[in-house]
């Protein structure tokens, strides 16, 4: 038997991968096949109906926003949308309070009515000098106080990173998102929504297209050399790709605790998170993001891990130089294209993911109009060079 050579081998069906393989099957007319060792398609963001029949996101809580019409009119092609903002708690000093802070925070936290003015003096009186912002606790005490770290951020931040703030450099918390006012959303951005059917159909309605071919259960590895194929998109992390040759890039890792409970809704808001006493982050119950109407309720506890799948790249300025090594090493593959969260080793959201596979694509080429396509307005502001953040998402 023949098998026509593919013009591209797709490395990961993920967000950066599908979207590379939907833009150059529809819009090149290019032959695809895409591979995935996992056994579904849609990377972290698959979603799917549980045994009891509820709309779960297997790799926690994937939740859509963006200030990018370009990535938002993209992905509306493949998925219609329901309206839906975000909002969560906080469990602290046994009390159900808004994060980010805002006003309603700090007046139930300490049994105050402060205005909107008072508390902006509030947040002056209580913020500690730092000389030089250094550290993640450098950021968040000189802005909101050490009372408030502990509270929030100190064993938050020890959880998720096995690191104190005081050892992860600045730029991981950047900035302390506060609000002086009662706005209790969670995200700002101007689209916020979640797909009308899940991630996963979004993925399939991308995909369906004659020219591309999918192969699940199969790692790259065992078929780059059986079936030809032009160039490569690799979506997977780039220190496996280069058999770890300077060492291992750091993660950290989650382990994902499903459970389904016999209630309707047993959470205020989609997500409560735990900064202090308990072994876990948060936990999210998913009707909240999907609307969906059940008897029953489905929730997602988030265990921090030190091993596991790969998740959040660990921030630090060593892990940065490591991968700057491996940066190097993919430059000088002229037929192998890096791109999404693993392959350039960055916390990125999905619309950041979205924006730098349209980019990718302008890059390549192939696209078969010219003149100012979706993907050069995509790639406007979104995806490029960004620093570090902590992950919000
Ligand atoms: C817990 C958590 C919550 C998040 N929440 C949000 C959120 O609310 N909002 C938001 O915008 N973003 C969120 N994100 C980020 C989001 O998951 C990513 O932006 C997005 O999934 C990245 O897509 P990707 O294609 O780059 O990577 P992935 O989705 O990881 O896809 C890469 C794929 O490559 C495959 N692969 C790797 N190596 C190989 C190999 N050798 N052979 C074959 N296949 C391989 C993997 O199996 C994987 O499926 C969250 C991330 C996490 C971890």
């Amino acid at each position: 038997m023949r098998v026509d050579r593919f013009d591209y081998l797709i490395v990961g069906a993920g967000l950066a991968g599908s979207v590379l393989a939907e833009r150059l099957a529809q819009g090149s007319g290019k032959r695809v096949l895409i591979c995935d060792r996992r056994p579904h398609l849609g990377g972290n963001a698959y979603d799917h109906y549980n045994d009891a029949g509820i709309l779960v996101h297997k790799y926690g809580p994937h939740i859509f926003h963006t200030n990018s019409a370009a990535v938002f009119d993209y992905l509306s092609r493949f998925t219609a949308w329901r309206p839906y903002e975000h909002r969560v708690l906080a469990s602290v000093d046994g009390q159900q309070v808004p994060i980010p802070i805002n006003l309603d925070t700090i007046n139930r936290l300490y049994g105050l009515t402060l205005t909107a003015f008072e508390l902006e003096a509030f947040f002056a009186r209580v913020a500690e000098k730092v000389d030089r912002i250094e550290t993640s606790e450098h950021v968040v005490v000189s802005k909101v106080g050490r009372e408030l770290y502990e509270k929030f951020f100190r064993g938050y931040t020890r959880k998720q990173w096995g690191l104190d703030p005081s050892e992860l450099d600045a730029s991981v918390t950047a900035r302390v998102p506060t609000r002086t006012n009662r706005d209790d959303r969670y995200f700002t951005d101007i689209y916020q929504a979640m797909p009308l059917h899940g991630y996963t159909q979004m993925f399939e309605r991308m995909l369906a297209h004659p020219n591309i071919k999918i192969l699940l259960n199969t790692d790259y590895r065992e078929i780059a050399e059986l079936v030809p194929w032009r160039e490569m998109i690799y979506t997977g992390p780039i220190d496996a790709y280069f058999d770890h040759a300077f060492g291992k890039l750091p993660y950290r890792s989650l382990e994902f605790r499903h459970e389904t409970l016999p209630e309707p809704r047993v959470q205020a808001v989609a997500t409560i998170n735990y900064p202090n006493e308990q072994p876990y982050t948060r936990i999210t119950e998913f009707k909240h993001l999907t609307g969906q109407d059940h008897a029953r309720t489905s929730v997602v506890y988030e265990y921090p891990r030190a091993e596991g799948d790969p998740y959040y790249p660990v921030p630090r300025p060593e892990n940065a130089a490591l991968y700057a090594r491996y940066h190097e090493l993919a430059k000088a593959q002229p037929r192998v294209h890096f791109v999404g969260r693993l392959a350039t080793y960055r916390y990125y959201n999905m619309d950041q993911v979205v924006a730098q596979a349209l980019k990718l694509y302008g890059d390549l080429g192939e696209e078969v109009c010219h003149g100012r396509s979706i993907e050069h307005a995509a790639a406007r502001g979104l995806g490029g060079d960004r620093v570090h953040r902590q992950p919000r998402g």
